[in-house]
């Protein structure tokens, strides 16, 4: 596997996205549901490519942390949009990871929470959030090349991306998974399987049934389900479906 993957790896220089000289910008639309692996075949194939990782995902997960640090309901537009001018969100980064900053101050250490994701996935159903983090993901667009993961980012974002990619598996390989991670992290806080199947479930659901920007494949968008691979078998694969697309 190592030998394959450095050989579609090698295949795919700087020569074929960006001349040193005069750089082109593109972008890398990957979306899918929660636990079907996005973020990790993202941040490799960012790093492959030499360009930026933006996780879109943080920002929802900062602007779901700031309603409940002020006790609403992250369901409730009617508290949220009031909160919204006042709100800033942004990413910098730090030895190479983003970091997530809420009103100036970094959040990272405090979005990855069972509590915060359902904040998250409820808040981003308002469509006025959703425009404010869309126009802050388009701006990051059009500076830089980067790979870009959410839920809307080939739909909604960046139709016109040069590559999308819809990543997804079983809801229980993706509950499998989170479960592990939290075993080994020591996150699970009691929960079984079934309750991690639980969650996601619901907020596949949520994010799958809303009526602005629901999770669904962008048009155009190749659809990887992970269900049975192993992580560098996803990242060759969507490695060469962009040098087919690329041709
Ligand atoms: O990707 P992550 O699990 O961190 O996303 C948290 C929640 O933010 C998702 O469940 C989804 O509701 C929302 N989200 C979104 N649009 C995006 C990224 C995330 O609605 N582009």
């Amino acid at each position: 596997m190592e030998n394959k993957l450095e050989n579609v790896l090698s295949d795919y220089t700087d020569e074929d996205y960006s001349g040193a000289e005069t750089p082109e910008i593109f972008s890398v639309a990957i979306d899918g549901p929660a636990g079907a692996g996005k973020s990790t075949v993202a941040k490799i194939i960012a790093k492959t490519l030499g360009i930026v990782y933006v996780d879109t995902g943080a920002m929802y997960r900062a602007m779901g942390l700031k309603a409940l640090n002020l006790g609403y309901d992250p369901a409730d537009p009617a508290s949220v949009i009031p909160m919204l001018p006042d709100t800033e969100i942004s990413i910098a980064y730090v030895d190479g990871a983003q970091h997530i900053f809420l009103d100036g101050e970094d959040v990272s250490g405090l979005i990855r929470t069972e509590e915060v994701s359902q904040a998250a996935s409820k808040i981003s159903a308002i469509p006025e959030v959703r425009e404010k983090l869309v126009e802050l993901q388009r701006a990051l667009a059009k500076k830089e090349s980067l790979v870009m993961d959410g839920r809307d980012i080939g739909t909604v974002v960046l139709p016109a991306a040069k590559y999308k990619l819809y990543v997804t598996a079983s809801a229980e390989v993706r509950a499998q998974r989170r479960f592990l991670e939290y075993e080994q992290k020591g996150k699970l806080d009691g929960r079984s399987f079934e309750d991690i199947l639980a969650e996601i479930i619901e907020r596949d659901d949520r994010d799958m049934n809303r009526p602005v920007a629901p999770l669904r494949p962008a048009e155009g968008a190749v659809i990887v389900d992970t269900s049975e691979l192993g992580i560098d078998e996803v990242v060759a694969k969507v490695l060469e479906i962009m040098g087919a697309a690329a041709k």
